[in-house]
């Protein structure tokens, strides 16, 4: 710990230690209180499935014991809740894993153009479920880049999902996927996977912290609509990992479109 009556007793030949110190002591406060805060919203999003599951089992045992109608309806409510309770540890089991491996640089050859056929293919009973019509525009021959298939298709995953989730029924999904000659921000040659929906959109205000892990722009359609608040920032980790970007653009009423931008 550095305190003003060291800094005297260090004196001006010590200036560039005292401020390294200073920075160090912050970051670990910062990163102290981002780990409390992190552990305070997993208790809380775990405990509010479980407290109804507990409140149901005791009303199973009692009240509801030999009503059959009612005893259907309360294990279907359960199950939905430790569903719940799944997804949630999926995605905690996901967003580790994923932080662990960020500084591993992905150095398979996979052709996107593929990968994006066959995540839209295994999405498409979500997408007749919900009555939305999902298309690719992808060029024909295969776009080789390095990158981890399995952890790509997750975040492809889950960008669709939100927009068939938050795109509304009825509406269209587009996934378009081209060739950049030089992304501004990367300053180097680029794919851009753009996921567009024609939804209600999302507030700018909400933009710059969407990726923020249990951060909701809409938290009663959030948690309507079974989402556990970690899809974008699993997705923003992967994204870091392979080092592109992810940029979202939307004004309110007017849709969303997520980009993934991916050197070459
Ligand atoms: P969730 O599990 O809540 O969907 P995400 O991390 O995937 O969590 O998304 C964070 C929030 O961003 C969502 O709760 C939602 O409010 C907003 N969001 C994401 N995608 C869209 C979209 N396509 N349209 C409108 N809002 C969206």
């Amino acid at each position: 710990e550095v305190t003003c009556r060291h800094i005297a007793a260090l004196g001006p030949a010590y200036p560039s230690a005292v401020v390294v110190s200073f920075q160090d002591r912050a970051d670990v406060e910062q990163a102290g209180q981002m780990r409390r805060d992190f552990v305070a919203n997993v208790s809380h999003e775990l405990r509010t499935p479980l407290t109804a599951l507990i409140g149901f089992i005791e009303t199973l045992r009692g009240a509801a014991r030999d009503d059959e109608a009612a005893r259907d309806r309360f294990l279907n409510i359960m199950e939905g809740e430790a569903g719940r309770m799944n997804r949630l540890v999926g995605d905690l089991l996901s967003l580790s894993r994923v932080e662990a491996e960020e500084r591993v640089r992905p150095t398979n050859q996979i052709d996107l153009a593929g990968l994006l056929t066959s995540t839209l293919t295994s999405m498409t009973p979500l997408a007749d479920n919900n009555k939305v019509n999902l298309t690719l525009v992808a060029p024909d021959p295969p776009v080789q880049i390095s990158g981890d298939a399995d952890q790509l298709r997750q975040v492809f995953t889950n960008l669709i999902e939100n927009a068939i989730k938050y795109g509304g029924s009825g509406g269209h999904v587009t996934v378009e996927l081209r060739e950049i000659d030089r992304d501004p921000v990367l300053r180097a040659a680029a794919l851009d996977v753009r996921v567009i929906d024609q939804g209600p959109g999302i507030d700018s205000v909400h933009l710059p912290r969407l990726t923020e892990r249990f951060y909701r722009a809409d938290n009663h359609r959030s948690r309507q609509l079974g989402g556990t608040g970690l899809g974008l920032a699993i997705a923003k980790h992967i994204v870091n990992r392979h080092r592109g970007r992810l940029k979202v653009d939307s004004e309110k009423g007017n849709g969303a479109t997520f980009s993934v931008i991916l050197p070459r």
